[in-house]
């Protein structure tokens, strides 16, 4: 049987390369560190964590990345396993002694009897190859992103340099906030409103500026703004009304509580085709994660709003997935190409070796000339495999973090509200998680 070539030995390659491996596929895992480093990565060891050491909230029942872990850890991650053997006391997330994660990870790979690794970067992939994972992350090497870019036509690859925060409907006041379009264009009603005057429109710039900021790193300084993407709190500095006519521009629009036009204006547009999720416009931001909560909240409409990702700005290469490739990850244009990790637009070290468990098990069930079959949408491995195949809108495609907002909602009951939605949504998804392990090891026997 010929060999699967996993490009990339981060979280989404080491998973990758684990679970292929497991289910009895020769696998060949390319990895360009220490021949040729990037800009974040410090070691050489496989499926380094190049920032914060937390995995997150470990909490199943009421919390999505924690459903994550464990579909995972009952789906036989590899990088599950090493986390709880590396654990260090964090609360309720899942902290690591990060030396130690990579180290297990890096053994067993090595250990594993069918799987080679390679120290060496690929800059194209040759077609003899039949079945290949790129899973070469948010840095991925330049060549290689230019392979890819000749593949995927010239703008489908992008260069991501800024997020806006996405908030939960659910947690948006109605009472304050309303349904509607500038200028009532479109279906007239395609935008959430959160409406200021004027004494609340400068509390909100004053915050902005003062608000703490992360520190570029030092690669980073030289990563120029995109003037058609500036935080909000550059564009603030520049003068108090500017985002008056930019982003928080009122007109086209009046406060059904009032008839008139606010003094300004912060819009969401809608982020998934479920429509849980709700993207605040041009609100790209460098604010660390504790002040934009704080200061978001300042919005009238967003008092209690609750955020699925927050804003940030870092160097990120990935591919418009909803457009690319199919519901098993492949390229739709090379089928014999797969991706996995941050590169396919899913966001974090969970979700990115997730997408690289998938992508290992589809790609050994393909040489088994076996039906790939995709994990239900309910389950949290299904909801972000069907959110970046075909649920995010190719558009407006960014990234995203594993969330509830990404789930079907319940049946028949879907007025069940907060924890006790959340937790009748986790045991869903483990009910059916189990069904689908034992189907795809049934077909595998
Ligand atoms: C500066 C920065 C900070 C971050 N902080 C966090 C954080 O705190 N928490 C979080 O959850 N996420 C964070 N992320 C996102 C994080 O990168 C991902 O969550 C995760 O590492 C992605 O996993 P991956 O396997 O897709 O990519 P990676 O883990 O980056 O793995 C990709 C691997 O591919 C290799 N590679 C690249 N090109 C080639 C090539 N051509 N040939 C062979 N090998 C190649 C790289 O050396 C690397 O080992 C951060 C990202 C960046 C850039």
């Amino acid at each position: 049987m010929s060999s699967i070539h996993i490009i990339g030995g981060g979280l989404a390659g080491s998973e990758a390369a684990w679970q292929a491996a497991e289910a009895g596929a020769s696998v060949t895992l390319h990895e360009m560190r220490p021949v040729r480093g990037t800009d974040a990565h410090q070691t050489d060891g496989l499926a380094e964590l190049v920032c914060s050491n937390s995995l997150r909230s470990d909490d199943w029942e009421n919390n999505a990345v924690g459903l994550l872990h464990e579909e995972m850890r009952r789906a036989n991650s590899l990088i599950l396993r090493a986390a709880d053997a590396h654990k260090l006391p964090a609360g309720g997330a899942l902290a690591v002694d990060r030396h130690g994660f990579s180290a297990a990870i890096t053994a067993a790979l090595e250990n594993h009897p069918r799987i080679e690794i390679r120290r060496e970067e690929i800059a194209s992939v040759p077609e003899e190859w039949q079945s290949t994972i790129i899973a070469t992350g948010p840095l991925t090497s330049l060549a290689l992103a230019e392979f890819v870019r000749s593949l995927t036509n010239e703008d489908a690859l992008s260069f991501f340099d800024a997020i806006a925060p996405i908030a939960h409907k659910e947690s948006i006041n109605f009472d304050i906030a309303w349904m509607q379009s500038r200028y009532d264009k479109g279906d007239g009603a395609d935008y959430v409103n959160c409406p200021m005057n004027e004494e609340q429109y400068r509390a909100f710039i004053a915050a902005l500026l003062a608000g703490e900021k992360t520190e570029f790193k030092e690669w980073e300084k030289s990563t120029p703004y995109f003037e058609g993407c500036l935080p909000i709190e550059v564009m603030a500095s520049r003068g108090e009304e500017t985002l008056r006519f930019g982003p928080m521009k009122p007109v086209g629009l009046s406060d059904p509580r009032t008839g008139y036009r606010p003094h300004a204006v912060v819009q969401l547009r809608q982020d998934n085709a479920l429509g849980t999720l709700w993207n605040m416009v041009g609100f790209q931001t460098k604010l660390k994660h504790g002040e934009q909560t704080r200061i978001f909240r300042m919005i009238p409409g967003l008092e209690n709003a609750s955020f699925a990702r927050l804003g940030g700005l870092h160097r990120n290469t990935f591919i418009n997935s909803p457009r690319l490739l199919d519901g098993a990850l492949r390229l739709k244009a090379r089928p014999a190409l797969r991706f996995a990790g941050q590169i396919t637009g899913v966001e974090g070290y969970v979700e990115s070796a997730a997408i690289g468990l998938l992508a290992g098990r589809f790609a050994a069930a393909e040489m088994r000339r076996e039906n790939v079959s995709a994990p239900p949408p309910t389950t949290a491995l299904g909801a972000l495999l069907t959110h970046i195949t075909g649920g995010a809108d190719e558009k407006t495609f960014q990234p995203m973090n594993v969330n509830f907002g990404l789930f079907p909602d319940l049946a028949p009951s879907p007025r069940v509200k907060g924890k006790d939605r959340k937790k009748a949504m986790a045991h869903r998804a483990i009910a059916d998680l189990e069904n689908w392990l034992n189907k795809t090891r049934e077909a595998a026997e």
